[in-house]
């Protein structure tokens, strides 16, 4: 599971906020440069990785070589993600290193910004809203550059002729009527025949559900992901899968990535970190699912070891029935200061449960509290980059959570680039009410931003439980949003208990009012810049946010607690009295807590549908327009740092040396060039 980019992370206005942990150690005073271009929708940044030079050298060349075996991946998503896409790509680089027209022309820069868009999404659809792109040039001025390279350059199929390849490929990008949407959830159709993406080839979804049900044993405790790792196809009436795997399905890349891999065995820091990257090795090999579940089982209980990584079939996000993995990787360390943050938190997880506004026989009477780390990104690459989740919870087989554990993360790297980029973006002068709000959010914002999140994800989701005898899925399609309601609200609880600033989390009584602002100003307005005019709010944690302010603001006005009042025609959100929005969040924790311990369906429809989902018109478009006026891009994604090892005359290597200053297109040329080991078709 990903943890997903909290919006009010863009809100804040500061320069040079001076916190605790992970950001601590960018100085206030930072000239680095976090935000790199931006194009379509879309904002490139940079991330620094505080810590590495303080890395012994067996440490060092073990994330070296996890960053290359990283970086061996890429072109599997690209595959993954449509298969067409590998061909698109290689055609427009050529183009991009070749073409001898003028580069200032309108439709040569256009062609520029849809590769960057191709770069950035791993394919021809956007990465998150899943339509395919719109080229702002013309088939004809694509057909003369493809005429103007070198031929040898083109990814033409075995004997294809550059008119046939044009004709296969030129409506996969210009007619809106093929392969429109990556991944289709609308229901009432054929998921699998209505998504672009590769994880099925010519079978139905009725199909693939039965070949999948046939497989599965419902009385198995320890079940098997089955089609985690493969792609489902029909080959002369017959379906079967095409087995991701050294000798099997994307061999060539698999094979680069193991033998990285081998060569960071070899340095590993303990023999447990040994025996996973081992495990791991053997499943590529044998592209056993079984394996699998082992070398996960290894991996959540290696706690040990500094160094971590994620590298497979992980996420299942791209299939529109939710079973087979898009490929990732993440190579990271611990970050030790800001982990003591989490772990001071999850050591008084019981006063916490027992202390929370809810009805005592829904507590647990013994609660651990999950000791999420604060890790490092070293390197992003497949279905983490350029766009990054900015926390994993993994494992995700449930049965492997149940009997193991799973270990959470928070990149502290990462939200620290998204802070210091949104810093002066103009955000928090538009939308934030007055400068006493901004000069809390100033000086407090980040800090408190991190807490939510760490309440959140060590303590929120842990809390409670349910009566004896309740489906854990009773409150189905309503029941991620009142989960994520109930972990963001006892986060924001606890945001103003004492007891924060007692166990030196908090640096003032008064720093929480910067997370309640920004919420509250989030979830009541300034999230709507990601809904499209005339839509509802899907997403749950979207969802959430939006409950749990409207619900706030309309409990609290006989009181006026919280206000939104219009000057000069904005919108703006005053809160004027902080300790009742308090009251009235554990209020809601209290309900919603009710809500999921007794899986009261009724009452968790009527409260998502009735604060949740709809979004008033006229707001929208005002807080859309004043949005639009400010030109920041609604997503980022980043660039990587280059790593380079120095090595002596027997080819040792003596140092690592990480560098920042690759520019975007740079990379993914590098990156296309050096790591790029599959054929266009596979
Ligand atoms: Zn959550």
């Amino acid at each position: 599971m990903r943890k997903e980019l909290i919006l009010s992370l863009i809100t804040s206005a500061a320069v040079g906020v001076s916190s605790y942990a992970s950001t601590e150690k960018v100085s206030a005073v930072d000239d680095f440069n976090y935000t790199l271009e931006q194009f379509a929708d879309l904002q490139i940044l940079r991330y620094k990785v505080p810590g590495f030079e303080e890395l012994d050298l067996k440490q060092k060349e073990l994330i070296y070589y996890l960053t290359q075996a990283a970086l061996e991946g890429r072109d599997i998503l690209f595959d993954q993600n449509g298969k067409y896409n590998l061909r698109i790509r290689r055609m427009l680089e050529a183009i991009y290193a070749q073409y001898p027209g003028d580069k200032e022309n309108k439709e040569y820069k256009e062609l520029e910004t849809y590769l960057k868009r191709v770069w950035f999404a791993n394919g021809i659809h956007h990465h998150y809203g899943m339509d395919k792109f719109v080229p702002g040039f013309s088939p004809e001025f694509l057909r003369e550059a493809i005429a103007a390279v070198n031929i040898n350059t083109l990814p033409l199929a075995d004997g294809q002729s550059v008119d046939a390849f044009c004709a296969e490929i030129f409506p996969v990008i210009f007619n809106p009527a093929v392969m429109p949407k990556r991944v289709n959830q609308a229901h009432g159709e054929d998921l699998i025949v209505t998504s672009a993406c590769n994880y099925y080839d010519g079978v139905t979804q009725a199909e693939a559900e039965a070949f999948y049900d046939a497989m599965k044993n419902p009385a198995d405790a320890t079940p098997i992901s089955y089609g985690l790792n493969s792609r489902l196809v029909k080959k002369d009436g017959v379906v079967m899968e095409e087995v991701y795997k050294v000798g099997g399905m994307y061999s060539p890349a698999i094979e680069r990535v193991v033998y990285w891999l081998k060569k960071a065995k070899d340095v590993a820091e303990n023999n447990e970190q040994k025996s996973v990257i081992s495990k791991l090795i053997a499943f590529y090999e044998s592209g056993d699912l079984k394996q699998f579940d082992e070398y996960a089982i290894l991996w959540v209980n290696d706690l040990d070891s500094r160094i971590d990584f994620v590298n497979g079939f992980t996420e299942t996000y791209g299939d529109p029935l939710g079973m087979k993995a898009s490929w990732e990787s993440l190579v990271n360390f611990k970050d030790m200061e800001a982990t003591q943050r989490t772990e001071t938190i999850s050591n008084n997880a019981q006063w916490f449960e027992d202390n929370s506004p809810v009805d005592a026989c829904f507590k647990k009477e013994e609660v651990r509290g999950v000791s999420a780390k604060v890790i490092t990104a070293a390197i992003l690459a497949g279905d983490l980059y350029p766009a990054t989740a900015i926390g994993i919870n993994l494992p995700n087989a449930n049965w492997i959570r149940a009997n193991h554990g799973s270990k959470s993360v928070t990149i502290g790297n990462i939200t620290d680039a998204y802070n210091k980029a949104s810093h002066g973006n103009g955000f928090g002068d538009e939308f934030i009410n007055s400068d006493v709000e901004r000069q809390l959010i100033d000086q407090y914002g980040d800090l408190t931003g991190d807490l939510h999140t760490d309440l959140h994800e060590c303590l929120g989701h842990g809390s409670g439980k349910l009566m004896p005898g309740v489906d854990p899925d009773a409150l189905k399609a309503y029941g991620s949003t009142i989960e994520e309601a109930r972990a963001d609200l006892f986060g924001l609880y606890y945001m103003a208990d004492p007891k924060l600033v007692e166990l030196g989390l908090l640096p003032s009584a008064e720093a929480y009012k910067a997370e309640y602002y920004n919420f509250l100003m989030n979830g009541l307005m300034t999230q709507l810049v990601r809904i499209e005019p005339g839509n509802n709010i899907e997403e749950s944690h979207m969802r959430n946010r939006q409950l749990i302010a409207r619900w706030v603001y309309e409990k609290g006005q006989p009181n006026n607690v919280v206000e939104m009042v219009n000057r000069d025609g904005k919108t703006y959100v005053v809160v004027n009295d902080y300790q009742q929005v308090r009251q009235l969040f554990g209020e809601l924790l209290g309900e919603i807590q009710r809500i999921k311990s007794t899986g009261d369906l009724e009452a968790a429809r009527k409260i998502v549908e009735a604060y949740a989902v709809q979004v008033d018109p006229q707001l929208h478009a005002e807080i859309l327009a004043r949005y639009k006026k400010l030109n920041l891009s609604p997503y980022k994604g980043f660039v990587n740092p280059v790593y380079e090892a120095i090595v002596d005359n027997n080819g040792k290597i003596i140092d690592v040396v990480v560098t920042y200053d690759e520019d975007y297109a740079t990379q993914m040329m590098r990156y296309s060039r050096d790591y790029s080991t599959l054929p266009s078709i596979n």
